[in-house]
């Protein structure tokens, strides 16, 4: 049985090798054979040559390196190609996912007949305020949307190379992992942990990121939105059968005078509900432009492996 640990790392220079070095030694102490796939997501930091050191001197090491940013959904869907493992977790590389937690969800996955297990989390850690709201605010629309239970959902999960591959074939490029992850099916249990605070760094989400990521989430995993605009046609179109018969009946009876306010209390309604509505479907039009494009989700630079995995450890310029 081989574990593939998946590492996203974005400017992590003071995390790397002492994640690896935790996370490697906790492994080997419960005789799991492992590798570590830390993917550098274009980091401006020394983070790569660190990674290119920790790989020349130590084992079970896997260093992916992107051409430049982009992102952690591709940096995970990078690993997940570069895994050989029976069985793979995925984990941030500040070690707010607990290791001890991959044990848990190892003994979960053998024991049971299960194919993905997910991590939850029981405490949030420290997040601030509007964080939170919005938080709860953006996994409320996703249920709403798709059905999908995900509050306190992360990207901490173990998926058996089933899932593994049926991630691997999906095709498309705008992702969200989280949910894709259900997605695909499969018997899947839960495990539980407390999200630690960061070991070293700042966070590396800038608020304008963290949006874009909240709204590429939903638009590529639901077209609800979308829906909204025909929820609008017929709420305004059930308002305009009212003042119509309203105006009629004020027009027979002679009470028709002014309407003015009226006039232009309508003009400024519709004209934001329509602009609203195109706002939405450009947006998803704007998507499938993006899909149809058929860019690469990532482009990497270099894989670099440790001794023990490969003999040519070298392989450069592979694209997906
Ligand atoms: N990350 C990445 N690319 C990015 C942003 C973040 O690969 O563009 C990685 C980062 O190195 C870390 C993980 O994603 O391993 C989680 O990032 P962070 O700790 O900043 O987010 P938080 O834990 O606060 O949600
Ligand atoms: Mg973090």
């Amino acid at each position: 049985m081989l574990l593939s640990v998946i590492i996203p790392a974005y400017n992590e220079e003071g995390n790397v090798e002492n994640t690896a070095r935790t996370v490697g030694e906790l492994l080997s102490k419960n005789s799991i054979s492992h590798e570590l796939i830390f993917v550098n997501d274009g980091s401006s930091d020394k983070t790569w040559e660190k990674l290119l050191r920790m790989a020349e001197s130590s084992d079970n090491i896997v260093a992916v390196g992107f051409s430049r940013n982009f992102g952690k959904e591709s940096a995970i869907f990078a690993g997940l190609k570069a895994a050989k493992g029976d069985a793979c977790v995925v984990m941030d590389c500040d070690l707010q996912h607990p290791p001890e937690t991959i044990i848990e969800m190892v003994k979960v996955w053998q024991n049971n007949d299960v194919d993905v297990v997910e991590g939850k989390k029981s405490s949030r850690g420290k997040e601030s305020a509007a964080y939170k709201v919005f938080s709860k605010l953006f996994y409320k629309l996703i249920k709403k949307a798709s059905g999908i239970e995900m509050e306190d959902a992360s990207d901490f999960k173990l998926l058996d190379r089933k899932a593994v591959d049926a991630l691997n074939e999906m095709p498309e490029r705008l992702t969200f992992f989280r949910a894709l992850s259900g997605w695909v099916g499969f018997k899947s249990a839960t495990v539980y942990f407390d999200v630690a605070p960061r070991a070293v760094g700042e966070r590396k989400w800038t608020t304008s990121k963290l949006i874009k990521y909240a709204v590429n989430s939903i638009s590529s995993f639901t077209s609800a939105p979308l829906q909204i605009v025909t929820g609008c046609g017929v709420v305004f179109f059930i308002a305009a059968v009212i003042l119509a018969v309203n105006t009629l009946i004020n027009k027979i009876t002679g009470k028709a005078l002014g309407g003015f306010s009226t006039v232009i209390l309508l003009q400024l309604i519709i004209g934001s509900v329509v602009m609203f509505s195109l706002g939405i479907i450009g947006y998803y039009i704007s998507k499938i432009y993006e899909e149809i494009k058929c860019r690469p989700r990532y482009i990497i630079d270099e894989i670099v492996k440790s001794k023990n995995l490969s003999d040519e450890s070298k392989d450069k310029r592979n694209s997906e």
